[in-house]
């Protein structure tokens, strides 16, 4: 779980900062901010510490945005300003955004609870702001997905080998191909060995034949060699395998 620090957003410094152990924190609290989600973090910040609200920082613990995102607010243990008489005990975790949260913002709401369970040891009461003061926050879609207990799906596709994506973006050769892509083959099947220097008469034979941009039928003898030994179907063609073998990526 990757948390954007006070620092990453360049927070304003608290006026004041009350903590309280996680024997405290018995809820979790799912709001909005009811902006647009394009607001910063620091106008949200602004807001909540100027003259019209007045509190010592965001009012916060956490906020996520429609990318999944996740920001830190006042952090876990700081008693936030987000629900009146529930600060203490609870943890409030808002979405930037009125009443359209994108799945990415809801697995990231679901994350913190799950890392808030986790580190407090039990779980902990989810709730929607509107389940303890009397708002429409944190809208009706958040709302009816705390109802439902938060669902969200939190695998995360598995990664991808980034060589899979090189190997896939080199150019497929056959016999009559005539393209410097040719010369990197001839170097990675040298590397690899096998081939007859006898041939090729030589270190000076070998060095022209190095060079050489042209994929010739000798060339795709040489391919042919190389497949059959790393146990590929011998059709003197380079593609995604035969480069994974030279490569020795697959
Ligand atoms: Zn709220």
């Amino acid at each position: 779980m990757k948390v954007i620090t006070r620092a990453g957003w360049n927070a304003r410094d608290p006026k004041n900062r009350l903590t309280v152990p996680w024997s405290t924190r018995t809820e979790f609290f799912v709001h909005h901010t009811d902006g647009p989600p394009t607001q910063t973090l620091r106008s949200i910040q602004d807001f909540h510490m100027g003259t019209s609200r007045g509190w010592s920082d965001i009012g916060y613990n956490f906020l996520v945005d429609d990318d999944g995102v996740i920001y830190e607010g006042r952090g876990w243990l700081v008693v936030g300003a987000h629900c009146p008489n529930h600060n203490r005990t609870g943890i409030g975790v808002a979405y930037i955004g009125e009443n359209d949260p994108t799945d990415a913002a809801k697995r990231s709401i679901r994350r913190l609870y799950d890392e808030a369970c986790r580190k407090a040891g039990r779980p902990l009461k989810k709730l929607g702001h509107g389940d303890r003061y009397p708002t429409e926050c944190p809208g009706s879609k958040l709302q009816a997905w705390v109802n439902a207990g938060m669902p969200a799906e939190l695998v995360d596709a598995p990664a991808k080998n980034p060589t899979e994506d090189i190997v896939n973006a080199l150019p497929v050769l056959s016999v009559g191909a005539d393209c410097y892509d040719v010369k990197t083959v001839r170097a990675l099947l040298f590397a690899r060995g096998g081939l007859n220097e006898k041939v090729y008469g030589g270190a000076v034979g070998l060095r022209s034949w190095q060079e050489s941009t042209k994929y010739d039928a000798a060339l795709c003898e040489d391919v042919k060699a190389f497949q059959r030994r790393s146990k590929l179907a011998d059709d003197g063609v380079v593609g995604p395998l035969t480069y994974a073998a030279l490569l020795r990526v697959s």
